[in-house]
């Protein structure tokens, strides 16, 4: 299983973009792209673990001498990849520069931290550093078959969270009181970790990245609950469902089923060769016609996989043909305040169209 999602082949295929991108290598601290390229979940500390990828010449993770078990526990083990261990005393950053020898331009990963990174900057004076993320990009955009198995295992985990909120959301409990219910269950479903709970209750619904507070739900009321965690295997859930506590206001349930209607539409217009910017069209107009346009006010999705946000951005503006393989969010959401609405499920685009990983019932769920 971990072999089929962190093929040792991947090592050589990030050797050859970075030959290809014209650096000489790129560094690789704890994060999304050291996993993706070694399978090792790394914790980012303040002392340095880092992935060597040259162009020419073989690859080597330096790891701090007290977490060279871990590294040998990790897959990283079997793959080959040459483990160096540096001792407290030594300077890991001299060390990878001495094996990088003289070079031009190095690429460090997007979320390396300042700290290391300004280091990297005087341990190699006179070398240009980039990031990397544009070489990882092409090969992180598209998901193996092993890759969609696990984003599919993450949506199922997270629908069977799902169908237990409804039995949550009673008047008289806050949003925290269900934040909390919710992380529990997210954990209890098979996650490894919580990435964020958002139960946006009343008029917090109509703000979009509200989290929780301690608003206490009342009947009446409009529920957004948006949230995802991250699997075992290392791959993210994320989705977004609406739910009314007794009779909704009656604006609230003509939107609704615009909203519905569109996230229908816009995961219609999934399909390889369809640019990314004409699924948050599909999204975006049949909200404009209903008069709702001002209140649809982000972008359409987002990409996900090792991380909950990632590319492709489905947003205006985005011209990248979507192609087979690659994993997004749809999530149109209508927010005309004192309450609002959205919808998300995970997709995945086929050969001949799209795959949703999210399958809990779209239409409004009313409690209470
Ligand atoms: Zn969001
Ligand atoms: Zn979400
Ligand atoms: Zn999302």
């Amino acid at each position: 299983m971990t072999s089929e999602l962190y093929p040792a082949g991947r090592l050589g295929q990030v050797r050859d973009a970075v030959r290809s991108a014209g650096l000489d290598a790129v560094l690789l601290t704890p994060g999304p792209d050291l996993r993706y390229v070694t399978g090792y979940d790394a914790t980012q500390l303040e002392r340095l673990t880092c992935l060597v990828v040259p162009a020419q010449g073989g690859a080597a993770l330096f790891v701090p001498r007290l977490e060279l078990a871990a590294a040998q526990a990790s897959p990283v083990s079997g793959s080959g990849l040459e483990l160096i261990a540096w001792q407290e005393t030594e300077d890991p950053f001299g060390m990878v520069a001495r094996r990088l020898g003289q070079v031009t331009a190095v690429g460090l990963s997007d979320r390396m931290w300042a700290m290391s990174a300004l280091r990297f900057r005087d341990a190699l004076p006179g070398t240009r550093l980039e990031l990397a993320g544009p070489v990882l990009r092409p090969l992180r955009i598209t998901k193996t078959a092993a890759e969609v198995t696990a984003l599919r295992e993450a949506g199922a985990a997270i629908d069977r969270v799902h169908a237990q909120v409804p039995g949550w959301l009673r008047p008289g409990l806050s949003e925290r009181a269900v934040g909390v219910r919710v992380s529990e269950a997210i954990l209890a479903e098979g996650h490894a970790s919580v990435d964020f709970v958002i139960v946006a209750s009343g008029p917090n619904a109509a703000s979009p990245h509200h989290e929780v507070s301690d608003r206490v739900l009342a009947a009446g009321d409009v529920v957004v609950v948006d949230i995802g965690g991250t699997m075992p295997s290392g791959y993210c859930s994320d989705s977004t469902r609406t739910y009314a506590i007794g009779e909704p206001p009656a604006e609230f349930t003509g939107y609704y089923t615009v909203l519905q209607d569109a996230q229908q539409a816009a995961c219609d217009a999934v399909r390889p060769g369809a640019p990314a910017e004409s699924v948050d069209a599909a999204a975006r107009d049949p909200i404009t016609r209903a008069g709702y346009g001002d209140a649809f006010f982000h972008r359409t999705g987002h990409g996900i996989g090792l991380e909950s946000h990632e590319d492709p951005y489905i947003v205006a503006g985005n011209g990248e043909p979507l192609r087979p393989g690659m994993a997004f969010s749809v999530e149109p959401g209508i927010y005309p305040g004192p309450h609002g609405a959205r919808i998300e499920d995970i997709v995945v685009v086929t050969e001949d169209g799209y795959q949703r990983l999210n399958q809990a019932p779209r239409d409004l769920v009313v409690t209470g």
